[in-house]
């Protein structure tokens, strides 16, 4: 059955300028909806809601702010089930992978709303004699939240939770390819009793909503997930009215696998960190860059744990790899698997479309082999199931492959030495590092970002949020002597 969504504006339900329509990646002939499009002038009265919102929100009391983010959170992770199957319908990836990101969404809503309580800030004495200086932080204001689709509820959420958490109101533009989870995300966070205008949620593309949002002169801070090339453009618009910016951007993570790992180990690590999300993860290891002493027994176990790996429907029991998310992210795979040809590379299994019942996007897990970090498909990020593998001679060489990157999110290491997983993960030029681990999957409640083109401004989630989601404010009160 398909309906028609609208944009959450001024604590109102309103349609928009136009519709587009939703599909399943997996089955095309799946309508999931049809959503709305905002214009320039709804925008506008989300900005202006939000501003007199975040007054209010500001001045709740903190018990009552804790317990409209609890009720978010607890909604989320008790709805986890239908909501994550809502979520694998529209963008594709496994149920259970599904259903985790909603649960975890929630988890970002119960951790922020401990983190209302423990707004303490810090006193000194003044320099000069009878000042006493307070320390404190106060909300940023009106912050527009613009979200991707590989992980459309989790994402937004730790940018959401916190943005409320510290006071904030808050503009959602929500990537346009997976809008329905937006819409059930809005419809529980709408049931929390927050001011109106706190919260709006904004639908359409990034070109005309998203670009109108960014230029506002109305919006104090935009936290933005997403690409590069989009990123910059973000930062120059941003740039233009002094907005504060914080932008987690794309990578091109590398998996060193050392002559002394433990090969189940590297194998395990290597098949979920490439193909887990159809590949669809900026946290994704595209990059295998293996010690030539093990390079062709791990070849030969990674391969083999590939060819089983069941590519199919989201919905359907025992599907590991999902269908990629739209025609367009499909069409670009399959480009880089033609470059990867071009370049040199050997094709050990994948680079092609599987065969199924249904209309969908689809796309076999693909190694190639004999690649150099010097190849383009080793330098940009593909967004896609498909692994290079790099030979190396030794430890050092490993590393400085890892290294060698415009990016910068996660890099791992597999090894059974202290020494090596010592020096690697204080030498890794990355924001996170892996040691005996995929390079996907991280935790909540500790800071996530990059270095280089991966990340841009302070760091997102666990107690560091605060930094980007509050001002600080330093107060100089002269104590005077009591008569
Ligand atoms: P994208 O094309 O950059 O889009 C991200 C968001 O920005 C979408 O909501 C998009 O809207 C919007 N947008 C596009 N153009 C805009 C503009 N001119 N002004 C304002 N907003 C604009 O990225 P994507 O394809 O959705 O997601 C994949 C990328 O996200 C990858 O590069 C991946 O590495 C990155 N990513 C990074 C992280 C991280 O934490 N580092 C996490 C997940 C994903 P529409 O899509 O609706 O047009
Ligand atoms: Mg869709």
């Amino acid at each position: 059955m398909s309906r028609s969504e609208l944009n959450y504006i001024a604590g109102e339900w309103v349609s928009g300028d136009s519709e587009v329509e939703n599909r399943n990646p997996s089955d095309l002939s799946d309508l999931i909806g049809n959503f709305a499009q905002s214009s320039i002038r709804q925008l506008d009265d989300a900005l202006d809601a939000a501003r007199a919102g975040q007054k209010l929100w500001a001045t709740t009391g903190l018990e009552a702010r804790q317990s409209a983010l609890m009720k978010i959170g607890s909604a989320l992770m008790e709805r986890s089930g239908e909501l994550g199957e809502l979520l694998a319908r529209e963008e594709g990836k496994p149920r259970a992978e599904a259903v985790g990101e909603v649960f975890r969404a929630g988890q970002f809503y119960t951790y922020y709303a401990a983190e209302v309580l423990r707004q303490i800030g810090d006193t000194a004495d003044s320099v000069r004699p009878d000042i006493e200086i307070d320390v404190r932080r106060e909300p940023v204001g009106v912050v527009a939240v613009i979200s991707p689709w590989n992980f459309p509820t989790a994402t937004a959420s730790w940018k959401i939770a916190p943005a409320l958490a510290f006071g904030n109101a808050v503009i959602w533009k929500p990537a346009n390819l997976t809008p329905a989870s937006a819409v059930e995300l809005t419809r529980i966070i709408a049931d929390a009793g927050l001011p109106t205008g706190t919260f709006n949620l904004v639908m359409g593309s990034g070109s005309s909503i998203g670009q109108w949002l960014v230029e506002s002169p109305k919006v104090d801070a935009i936290s933005f997930t997403g690409s590069v090339g989009v990123g910059r453009d973000i930062a120059a618009a941003a740039a233009a009215n002094m907005t504060k910016l914080q932008m987690e951007m794309g990578s091109k993570n590398a998996l060193a696998v050392m002559d002394d790992a433990d090969m189940s180990i590297a194998v395990a690590c290597a098949t979920g960190g490439a193909f887990g999300g159809t590949g669809q993860k900026c946290t994704a290891s595209s990059r295998l860059v293996v010690h030539e002493a093990v390079h062709d027994e791990f070849i030969e176990k990674l391969v083999a744990a590939t060819k089983v790996m069941k590519v199919g429907h989201a919905l359907e029991e025992g599907t590991q790899i999902g269908p990629v998310a739209s025609a367009g992210q499909l069409a670009a795979n399959l480009d880089y698997v033609a470059l990867a040809k071009e370049e040199g590379c050997t094709l050990l299994c994948g680079g092609d479309q599987p065969d199924k019942p249904h209309e969908g996007y689809y796309m076999n897990p693909t190694v190639f082999a004999g690649s150099r970090n010097d190849m383009r498909v080793n330098r940009e990020e593909m967004f896609a199931p498909i692994a290079c593998i790099i030979k190396v001679g030794s430890y050092g060489e490993a590393l400085e492959t890892v290294n060698d990157t415009a990016f910068g999110l996660t890099s791992g290491i597999i090894t059974k030495s202290l020494a090596r997983a010592s020096h690697f993960r204080r030498n890794a030029r990355t924001g996170c590092v892996m040691v005996n681990l995929a390079t996907a999957g991280t935790d909540y409640h500790v800071p996530f970002g990059g270095r280089g083109e991966s990340s841009y401004g302070p760091r997102e989630q666990g107690r560091y949020a605060e930094e980007f989601y509050t001002t600080v404010k330093t107060a100089y009160i002269a104590s005077g002597t009591p008569e």
